[in-house]
């Protein structure tokens, strides 16, 4: 009988729960045994490892976070220290992986692919940021819940005829700051993809104020710079009163939206279809709104790159 395992692995992302339940569920629809990993890599040289029923993963597509918990295991770069976790699977019989996290993950399942378990990445991580799929799992919901933060934020802007600078996660990645700028009508997104001119910046603001607009939303990720740090850096050009959020681990957490949900349990069950066809080494994906597999080498070929059109519109719509 096959027997397929499952782990989460990286910073966490609403949605893996989700994606969990859909490769436990699959699994035992397919007639295999299923096993979770607990603790990301950690776990898998730890031998914490334990098989997995239908009961396990219910009440769970609801919440954030992850059931199987995740870690971040540095010593997992080191073959012999991947042995170990091989080890640990192959005397269980396990012959197949699912591995749910971002891009670091999925250079760990590429190793264990290649050292002899069958590996199938699936991407979990609000960031956006993985080649292979145009959304990834907590995308949505961590998007979502910065729009919530910044509607409620411009309410006091408004009030208070302030500028406000929310600070985003996103250190190599823009996605979050341009979309939640777009939906939230930010005047300014400022992305780690495209080169940042505060000049230019401040005399938008200005021009602005001076035409009577009393208050101005900036969206800056983390990746480019702090928050207080683009504030500093306002000033040196113009006599502006700013107030600066730092949404921080909020935009992490929460329970999946939808969208979420629905591409979780898409992704999961994909993942276990191509385990079953013996087909592995490649991480799954929704591309115009089908499923879709790029294998780990192609994933890792390119930079991640933003969406130039929507990054374009978002400056036509807040001049
Ligand atoms: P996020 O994008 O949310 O941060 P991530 O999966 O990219 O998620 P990382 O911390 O980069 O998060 O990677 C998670 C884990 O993957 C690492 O702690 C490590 O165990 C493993 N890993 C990362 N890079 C490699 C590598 N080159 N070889 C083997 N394992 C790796």
């Amino acid at each position: 009988m096959k027997k397929i395992a499952v782990l989460t692995s990286g910073g966490d992302a609403p949605g893996m729960n989700a994606a969990i339940r859909s490769v436990v569920r699959k699994s035992i629809f397919e007639g295999f045994e299923v096993y979770g990993v607990f603790q990301g890599y950690q776990g898998l040289i730890n031998d914490n490892i334990k098989q997995l029923e239908l009961g396990d993963v219910g009440d769970i597509i609801q919440r954030g976070g992850t059931k199987l918990y995740s870690a971040r295991c540095p010593e997992f770069k080191t073959p012999e220290v991947r042995q170990k976790g091989i080890e640990n699977l192959k005397k269980r019989g396990i012959d197949s992986l699912v591995v749910i996290g971002g891009d670091g993950s999925y250079r760990g399942a590429q190793r264990l692919n290649e050292e002899g378990i069958n590996t199938i990445g699936v991407p979990g991580t609000i960031d956006n940021d993985i080649n292979g799929t145009d959304y990834t799992i907590g995308f949505d919901t961590a998007l979502n819940t910065i729009i919530d933060a910044v509607d409620r934020i411009r309410d006091t802007a408004t009030s208070h005829e302030r500028t406000f600078i929310i600070e985003v996660m996103g250190r190599d990645a823009g996605d979050l700051a341009l979309w939640a700028g777009v939906a939230g009508g930010a005047e300014t997104i400022l992305i780690p993809e495209s080169k940042t001119d505060i000049k230019a910046v401040a005399e938008r603001i200005e021009a602005g104020m001076s035409r009577g607009k009393k208050h101005s939303i900036i969206i800056v990720a983390e990746g480019v710079m702090s928050a207080a740090e683009c504030g500093d850096e306002l000033r040196k050009y113009i006599n502006v009163d700013t107030r600066e959020s730092v949404l921080g681990h909020m935009q992490r957490g929460g329970k999946p939206t939808g969208s979420d949900r629905v591409l979780a349990s898409r992704l999961g069950a994909y993942a276990v279809d191509l385990l079953k066809d013996n087909i592995s080494g490649y991480a799954v994906g929704l591309e115009k709104n089908e499923m879709s597999k790029t294998s780990f080498d192609e994933v890792f070929q390119k930079e991640h790159v933003i969406n130039e059109k929507l990054y374009q519109l978002s400056k036509e719509l807040s001049i």
